[in-house]
């Protein structure tokens, strides 16, 4: 490292790839292109067409004469327009003439602000105008509902696409992966399987068996009812006994039993076989 061009190289390196993908270090202190070049570019709340013709335009020429390209955009829906405002381009439709179609969803695994998995939605957006390209949208799932009350017409959604809108919705999939590894409760022979109490839909399916210690160690305690209700429900059950404002606690969290109130945590469900 003594020798100054490749300490001049490295630094340079640095420098072009934070100056395009901005981490908050950059952003804090202004050096970014809409910073930079500010009082040319004016306001964007003032002329929001202008403003992006010349953002765009500007951060094209700065970033070409940098080896790296990049990605980031932001997705603005007005009254009467759906906007897509990425590095280089700006996507503009006018709501009256779009379609709009939930093409995929991706689970991903955990959100580092909760312990809960977060699932992305790409939506395309097509416009009856051939003047305008459709283009992709992408947004939390639980973003959806505010988008959907601002839209005038429906969302459409592909055949497999199933949208997890609440936090509650999202945990329960975890809820079921994690009773998944649990041991199975096996059910005496003569004991049938009644319908569940919660939904009367399905069967009951899981028992509250405590699993996670020792009889008489830590805060779970026995249950002895019977099977009464299915996974989704006891799942249901489970996630509205929680502080919506806290979800890294949920996992870990204790609540009563919705019969006998027996306290019991996730590692105590079974499901009954
Ligand atoms: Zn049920
Ligand atoms: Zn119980
Ligand atoms: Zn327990």
């Amino acid at each position: 490292m003594d020798s100054p061009e490749m300490t001049f190289t490295l630094a340079y390196l640095v420098f072009a790839v934070c100056f395009v993908f901005t981490p908050n270090e950059f952003h804090s202190a202004g050096l970014t292109v809409q910073n930079l070049l500010s009082s040319w570019l004016g306001s964007e709340d003032a002329a929001f067409v202008s403003y992006h013709l010349r953002r765009t335009a500007a951060t094209l020429l700065c970033h070409s004469l940098l080896p790296l390209g990049a990605p980031g955009a932001r997705v603005i829906v007005t009254d009467t327009w759906v906007m897509k405002v990425t590095t280089y381009r700006v996507h503009v439709a006018q709501q009256q003439d779009v379609h709009l179609t939930v093409t995929e969803s991706r689970q991903h695994e955990l959100s580092p602000d909760s312990n809960l998995p977060v699932q992305l939605l790409t939506i395309c957006v097509a416009s009856a105008s051939p003047a305008v390209r459709p283009f992709d949208i992408r947004l939390n799932s639980t973003e959806y509902g505010e988008l959907c009350e601002k839209l005038r017409a429906p969302i459409r959604s592909a055949a497999n696409v199933v949208i997890h809108q609440s936090l509650g919705d999202l945990f329960l999939e975890t809820f079921a992966s994690l009773v998944e590894v649990n041991p199975a409760y096996s059910v005496p022979s003569s004991q049938e399987l009644e319908a569940c109490i919660g939904c009367m839909q399905t069967r009951a399916s899981v028992k509250l068996v405590k699993t996670c210690q020792e009889p008489a160690v830590g805060e779970c305690q026995q249950c002895y009812c019977r099977p009464m209700w299915c996974l989704t429900c006891m799942g249901k059950w489970f996630a509205s006994r929680q502080d919506p404002q806290r979800p890294d606690t949920w996992l870990a969290s204790r609540v009563p039993c919705p019969t006998c109130r027996a306290r019991f945590c996730i590692l105590d469900v079974c499901t009954v076989r």
